[in-house]
């Protein structure tokens, strides 16, 4: 087989007190998302996407935040393991496409620096990693600025 499609998808509830991330970088926003490290969802969906890609389980069987490793650890470092494990097995990414629902803040100030940070942590190009931000409408937790979800797909080439 060559080719392998993952996908994946999160949601974190937005509080006060907390800082919000987005794909690794900081959001101006006076709420966070609450969840264990950063609550980066955008990354949490991404690495779940690559783990499902080679049916490898999810984020939190991998990465389980009952083992002292990975308590309070960036997000950026376990996509940074999460891609580490895929070349080891000699697969790639070709191609990645992320939506991010946030009735609030507004993603289009931050996509360019979303889409290189993703990009740099995983050493791939920009060109292969898409980010599209959509509101719900003002519909249900999302829409009422309570919570905001991810879902990614992603597209994995098995190396030469
Ligand atoms: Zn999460």
């Amino acid at each position: 087989m060559k080719h392998r499609i993952g996908f994946g998808y999160d949601i974190h509830r937005l509080v006060k007190r907390r800082k919000l991330f987005l794909g690794g970088v900081q959001i101006s926003y006076p709420k966070g998302l609450l969840g264990h490290s950063d609550a980066d969802v955008l990354i949490h969906a991404l690495c779940d996407a690559l783990l499902g890609a080679l049916s490898l389980g999810d984020i939190g069987e991998y990465f389980p935040d009952s083992d002292p490793r990975y308590h309070n650890i960036p997000s950026t470092e376990l996509l940074k393991k999460t891609v580490a494990l895929l070349r080891r097995k000699n697969w790639f990414i070709s191609n990645i496409d992320i939506v991010v629902i946030a009735e609030e803040p507004k993603l289009l100030p931050y996509r360019e620096r979303i889409i290189k940070s993703i990009a740099s942590t995983l050493k791939i190009k920009e060109g292969f990693v898409s980010l599209k931000g959509k509101t719900n409408e003002g519909l249900g937790p999302i829409g009422k600025k309570q919570a905001i979800a991810s879902y990614a797909v992603v597209l994995l080439h098995r190396g030469v």
